[in-house]
């Protein structure tokens, strides 16, 4: 019955992390240091699980489909923007495109970066158009362009996955007021570094910010995501969503989790501080970036080869060989706790 398949889920897909933990734990590790998913390594706010047991007792009835408490949160949090929420951003992804993309339409993509943009244009038949970064992975707003020339959707992700770099805002207005389609801007990992772009929503009607609860805030588990929209956006990513697609528990976990800002304080300085380590103790050259990872050109070796020699010794990070646009020489290792970031050090500088 496989022919009945279509043709862009007859091979390929997301490439999972899950080989190197393997062969940690086949090497006696049991408790690895886990520094391949970027995820938070703490807990979320007890506030986030108090309301996600609270709701839990509501479970028999479907969800608010208009997510009033999520959204209220998010308005407190940042202001007076509008915003749709989805099932992680990478939900929300998906909706702005099945809302925008026919078959054969064209969507650019800053490279090298996250793949599930790639992935997505597929899965609604548009095609995606690789716009290739400078050598020290900076964008060329001209460039961008020049090849986002009738796209309907471009995607750019800052501070950007896997390199970490963090296009000026500056940079971005410029691209706002040279492309003809849209900007999805992912800001997934914006709480790490110090930019804001949150100011943009104001003067451009062709923006989308991406965001997600589960990087700084710790609901990876809850797969929650939103995005600041420009206003006549709005009803149309309502028409194109899932019905009912935020279970009633994951909203209310990302509610209280948004109330609770200063319980990420912490960890996002422990972040920072790591960046620096990182940046300054490793014998390997890093990317300088603002997320709560670093990207190491791990040359002569090769990407795999570092992942595979790290996880024999207890240490779980992620090859960046599977980005699109990027060589082989690549890793990407997320800021874990204490414990874990002075290991991979230690075994990092010993090789
Ligand atoms: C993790 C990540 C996301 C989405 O995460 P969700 O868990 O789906 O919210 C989006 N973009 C980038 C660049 C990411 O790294």
């Amino acid at each position: 019955m496989r022919h009945l398949i279509r043709e862009v889920y007859s091979e390929g897909g997301y490439v999972f992390a899950t080989k190197a933990a393997d062969i940690a734990r086949s090497a006696g590790y049991e408790n690895p240091a886990k520094l391949a998913s970027n995820e938070n390594p703490y807990p979320p706010s007890p506030l986030a699980i108090k309301k996600a047991n609270a709701a839990l007792e509501g479970c028999n009835r479907y969800p608010d489909e208009k997510m009033r408490e999520l959204k209220d949160a998010l308005v407190r949090r940042h202001g007076d923007y509008t915003f749709v929420t989805g099932v992680g951003m990478d939900g929300v992804i998906e909706t702005t495109l099945r809302a925008l993309i026919d078959p054969g339409d064209r969507v650019s993509v800053s490279v090298p970066t996250f793949s599930f943009y790639g992935l997505a244009v597929k899965a609604q038949g548009g095609e995606s158009v690789g716009i290739g970064r400078e050598d020290d992975f900076t964008v060329d707003p001209g460039l961008f362009i020049r090849k986002s020339e009738g796209c309907k959707v471009s995607f750019l992700c800052t501070p950007n996955n896997p390199s970490g770099t963090v296009t000026p805002p500056e940079t971005v207005e410029e691209i706002l007021e040279g492309i003809d389609g849209l900007l999805f801007l992912d800001n997934a990992y914006v709480d790490f570094c110090d930019t804001d772009y949150r100011y943009l929503m104001k003067k451009y009607d062709n923006l989308i910010i991406g965001m997600t609860m589960s990087k700084a805030y710790g609901l990876a588990g809850m797969r929650v995501g939103y995005a600041f929209i420009p206003e006549w956006f709005e009803e149309y990513y309502n028409r194109a969503q899932t019905p009912f697609v935020i279970n009633s528990v994951s909203a209310a976990a990302a509610t209280g989790a948004l109330e609770d800002p200063a319980y990420i304080e912490g960890y996002v300085s422990s972040v920072k501080m790591w960046q620096k380590r990182f940046e300054t103790e490793s014998k390997f050259n890093s990317v300088p970036g603002g997320a709560n990872f670093v990207m190491f050109d791990v040359s002569p070796y090769k990407g795999d080869e570092m992942v595979e020699m790290l996880a024999g010794k207890g240490v779980v990070v992620r090859s960046c060989t599977s980005f699109p646009g990027l060589g082989d020489n690549y890793i990407r290792v997320s800021i874990g706790k204490d414990w874990e970031c002075e290991r991979f050090l230690e075994v990092f500088n010993s090789l």
